[in-house]
This record gives structure tokens, sequence and C-alpha cells, in this order.
């Protein structure tokens, strides 16, 4: 049987692990004592990203909709009577990730620290803290670090940081979020996300804005939540903008390591288990063929690049005219969109596929005119 390194036991190794272990055997080389902690994540996914995942993890609370805060303090509400998404636990999500891939067939070695590859034509030969191991392919999925793509010669990504709180505090609408965008989060935005009697608060920001703790006191006074008692402290980078390559010979990158995040949001589990199954085809093609050269392991990214390549880069797009816009600009967006037709498309809103809201509207001409001067002011 052909045999596979996977580096990284987070979502995205167990993920591929687990549909890599059908033809290969797998070995899941994982840093830490255990998968998903500590947990570096808002756990917010769709209904989709559950059903992908083919686990079953808890659900701590389902959103329909947003409620988001202008910098000038107008506010924009949008609620549909479908789940927009569902806030996970991401160790508990993590945790049952792994377990699918060990029951699939795949072993994990924890406190194993990948060091780096020597690639050879028939194989690769992996070195980590504990020894060596060979293989026929090596998977990066060793997160937003990745040493595979250091290794593989590839530029690191661009980040943006994130900080959260998980704090006691109940809100009100227990279906809805809140969202704060303009310098409150520069370049980014802040989310308040119910749970029963705890409330997730926190932030993204560029990374030249300075510490985001900073940020984060700043947005507990705006929004009334400072002083309430803090349960648990979450901060992490979230790489924007993908990266060069997502594969070599013998050798492909999932997850945060191959830059598949969603850049309006954030969220790194959807585009990882969109590019999951076309990893597994572009591997068992490799063993059907006895290649893995990079001109074979190229279907890879050419598949899933197919199917979330263009809303990743829609994405991209909407980020950099976003960060371009000041406070003033976001107000005058707010006026200009405050209308029933607006609400109404945004109450549409796949948080998988935010550009296709922002499509609607440039079907409708006379809402892109409205929409026009404010965006124009801040790109020229
Ligand atoms: C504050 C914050 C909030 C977020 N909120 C959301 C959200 O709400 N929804 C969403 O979809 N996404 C969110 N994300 C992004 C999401 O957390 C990531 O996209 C996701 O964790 C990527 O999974 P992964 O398996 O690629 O990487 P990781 O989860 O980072 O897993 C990588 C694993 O590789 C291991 N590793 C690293 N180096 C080595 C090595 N040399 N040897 C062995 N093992 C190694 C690490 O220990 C880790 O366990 C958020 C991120 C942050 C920072």
């Amino acid at each position: 049987m052909a045999s596979a390194a996977v580096i990284g036991g987070g979502p995205a190794g167990s993920m591929a692990a687990r549909l890599l272990a059908g033809r290969f055997d797998v070995t899941v080389l994982e840093s830490r004592e255990t998968s998903g902690r500590p947990v570096q994540c808002t756990g917010l996914i769709t209904e989709e990203s559950v059903r992908m995942s083919g686990i079953r993890p808890d659900i701590l609370n389902t959103v329909y909709g947003a409620k988001v805060h202008f910098p000038g303090g107008g506010t924009m509400s949008v609620r549909s009577d479908r789940p927009k998404g569902v806030l996970v636990d991401r160790y508990d999500f993590d945790t049952r990730m792994a377990e699918a891939a060990r029951d699939a067939g795949a072993v994990y070695r924890y406190s194993e620290r990948y060091t780096g590859a020597e690639f050879f034509p028939d194989k690769v030969s992996v070195s980590s803290s504990r020894g060596r191991l060979a293989a026929d392919l090596l998977i990066g999925a060793d997160g937003h670090t990745s040493s595979v793509l250091r290794d593989a010669g590839c530029p690191a990504p661009r980040f943006v940081r994130g900080i959260q709180v998980d704090i006691k505090h109940r809100m009100e609408d227990q279906e809805i979020m809140e969202l704060r965008v303009g310098s409150v989060a520069p370049g980014s935005f802040s989310w308040e996300i119910p749970f029963g009697d705890h409330t997730r608060v926190g932030l993204c920001t560029r990374w030249s804005a300075g510490p985001p703790s900073d940020h984060l006191n700043r947005l507990l006074v705006k929004a009334g939540l400072d002083g309430k008692e803090i349960i648990s402290k979450v901060s992490g980078k979230i790489p924007i903008g993908g990266v060069e390559r997502t594969f070599g010979d013998r050798m492909m990158l999932i997850g945060d390591a191959a830059g598949q995040i969603k850049p309006v949001s954030g969220g790194g589990i959807y585009p990882m288990l969109k590019a999951a199954p076309y990893l597994a085809s572009a591997a068992f093609r490799a063993v059907d063929e006895g290649d893995f050269s990079s001109k074979k392991l190229s279907a890879y990214e050419k598949g899933w690049k197919r199917e979330i390549g263009r809303e990743l880069k829609r994405g991209c797009t909407m980020v950099k005219t976003y960060r371009k816009m000041s406070d003033e600009d976001l107000d005058r967006m707010f006026r200009a969109a405050d209308t029933p037709e607006m609400r109404s498309i945004l109450n549409d809103i796949d948080l998988d596929a935010p550009s296709k809201v922002v499509l609607k509207m440039l079907k409708r001409p006379a809402l892109a005119l409205r929409l026009a001067p404010a965006v124009v002011r801040a790109v020229i």
C-alpha cells in the first residue's frame, strides 16, 4: 500500500487523513499533545460545512442574521428564516475530526514535530522530533505557520490578527450576531455572538494596526461589555490572499497552510472541506499511475480553484476595497444602502459565498448607482 505523512492534526490534516486512509497507510504527525488545543477560532461555520465535515459536532448556538453597526452609529439588521451559521466548539470539532480519521485507519503520532523533508525520486523522507519516516506523499496541513510551505520554497502569506474572549453576558437576541465595521477593527470587523449565558466577542485587525488586545479593550467599552467576567481568551493569525502554489513533487498543502481562507470572514473550515476531495482524488490518481510528480498533483490545485477559487478572488477584491474605506465612507455607504431592497438582498447572504450578494446588487443599476459614490470616493 502507498503511504502518506500528514503534517498537522487540525481539521485540514484530519479531513485529508480520513479521505486518504482508504488507499494509503496514513501517519499524522501533530506537534501538540492533542488535536484542537489551544483553540484559535470563533467556530462559526455554515450548516453546509457541518454536512461536508461528515461528523456531528456539538452545536452551541444557531444564528439567523446579523445587526451591523456602522461607525457613526447607524445599524442595519438582516434576519432570515434559515440558519446563517452555527457556532461549534473547535476543540470538540477537531477532536471528532481526528476520531473520524482514526476510525478510517489513520495513525496519529501526537507530540511529534515535523522538522523537514528530503525528496527522492521514489519517496519523501520526513524528519521529525522523533526520527525519520519514509512516505510516498507528504501532506502539509500544518496551519498558518506551515513549515511544509516554507520547505517548498513558497513565501509565507500575509496575515490579519484575531483576538477573542468569551464573557459572562447573555445577549438579548440569541439568534442574531452583532458585527461592527470601520476603525473599531482596522482593516477587518468585530463580532459579538450569543451562546446562552455567554457571548463570544472578538475582532480581526490588519497587521499594521498594533496589538489587537488594545482594539479589543476599546471594543468591549464601545459595546458596553467592559467589566464582564472573561471566561476564556484566544488569539491567532489568519492568512489572507492565498499562497503561490499548493502542490509540488510528492507534496500537497491543505487548509491554512495552503492559504485556503475566505478573505471576507477569515473562515478556513469551509474552503478546506471543499478542497479535501480534490486532494484525495489527485493522490489516488498518483497511486494508480505510480506518478507523484508535481505535474500529476497539479490536478489538485486546478480542482479546488475551479470549485472555490473565484469566490476567494472576489473576496480579496472586496477586502481590498473595504480596507480603503474610511469611517466616513462607510457611513456614506450605510446611508445609501439602508433601504428595504438592500436589506432583502442582504437577507440572502451566504457566509460561504458573500460575493454573491455584491453581484446581486450590481445587477440592480439603481442600487449600484446609489452605492457607487461612497465606494468610488474611497478607492480613487
Ligand atoms: C481568532 C480566529 C477566529 C477564527 N474564526 C473562524 C470561524 O469562525 N470559522 C472558520 O471557519 N474559521 C475561523 N478561523 C480560521 C480557522 O481557525 C482556521 O482556518 C482553521 O483552524 C484551519 O485549520 P488547519 O487544520 O488548516 O490549521 P490548524 O487548525 O492551525 O491546524 C494545524 C495543526 O498543525 C500543527 N502543526 C503546526 N506545525 C507543525 C509541525 N511542524 N509538526 C507537526 N504539527 C504541526 C498544529 O499544532 C495544529 O494542530 C479563525 C481563526 C482565528 C485566528
